[in-house]
């Protein structure tokens, strides 16, 4: 074989690997974007419009946002019914819109990619008190995950909370509050920190809510977040997406910092309707 033959038959077949690669690699990306563009069924619409009560807020781009989102969330999530639960569209369509609206604010495509499972229980999701044996954190019973969040792939939810909560905008929805855990965990540490852009604001933010719990002081979180960062930050997130008004108005360096978090001013929206 002559030299120039050599080097066509390297280059035919170094473009033939990369073509291959490059198809691997991009097919679960085009696929999403032709699910975020494709129209959602007559079906899910109707059940968003009944149970995510921020949706009629949501400007028209969002909600197209919205929709391809939730396309993207239903093909690649799996739910599971645990304890006699009921598994419906009705509870999994609520579920991934409310998981999404997190999302909006967002360029990339991807959808909370280290989840895997949705487990549905009937009511709310109590978690088992755990107990400590030396370094270890365990649960009572090893077929119960530790609680509602997601280092193991699955989030965990009560149907009828879910429900009540995405119905109203009360500032308690428990959908935001574990997807918030959920991004915290793939964005950064799971501690609330690096998600919140870290920094001392966050913690002085922190700080300063700890303090009026501890007073008594009246706010608009759920004392909740007081336990540490991050329950600071999926708390702060329920209130960000369902009353953001109020947290600007009680925490506007907290909000500031949601919103640089989030891409999104979610005070905008009910500001139109
Ligand atoms: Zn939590």
């Amino acid at each position: 074989m002559n030299d120039k033959l050599l080097m066509t038959s390297v280059f035919i077949g170094g473009v033939m690997i990369i073509n291959i690669v490059g198809a691997i690699v991009l097919r679960p990306v085009r696929r999403c974007w032709s699910l975020m563009d494709a129209p959602m069924p007559v079906g899910y619409q109707q059940i968003i419009e009944r149970n995510l009560a921020v949706w009629k807020y949501l400007p028209e781009k969002q909600r197209r946002l919205l929709a391809g989102r939730v396309n993207v969330f239903l093909s690649e999530k799996t739910f599971e019914a645990c304890g006699g639960a009921t598994v419906d569209e009705e509870v999994k369509v609520t579920v991934a819109a409310a998981a999404c609206v997190l999302l909006l604010g967002r360029r990339n495509i991807w959808c909370y990619p280290s989840l895997r499972n949705i487990l549905i229980y009937p009511e709310s999701y109590v978690a088992p008190e755990p107990q400590v044996i030396g370094d270890h954190l365990v649960v009572e019973d090893d077929d119960d995950p530790l609680d509602g969040s997601c280092e193991s792939g699955n989030i965990i939810l009560g149907r009828r909370q879910v429900l009540d909560e995405c119905r109203n905008v009360s500032g308690s929805n428990v959908v935001f509050h574990e997807f918030a855990h959920q991004l915290d965990v793939e964005t950064g540490l799971g501690n609330g920190r690096f998600a919140a852009l870290s920094s001392r604001k966050y913690m002085s933010c922190y700080q300063t809510f700890c303090r009026n719990v501890r007073r008594g002081d009246p706010d608009v979180l759920d004392e909740y977040g007081a336990e540490d960062p991050a329950e600071f930050f999926a708390v702060s997130t329920e209130a960000f997406f369902s009353i953001p008004a109020e947290l600007r108005t009680q925490h506007p360096d907290l909000y500031q910092i949601l919103k640089r978090y989030y891409h999104i001013d979610p005070v905008t929206w009910f500001l139109t309707v």
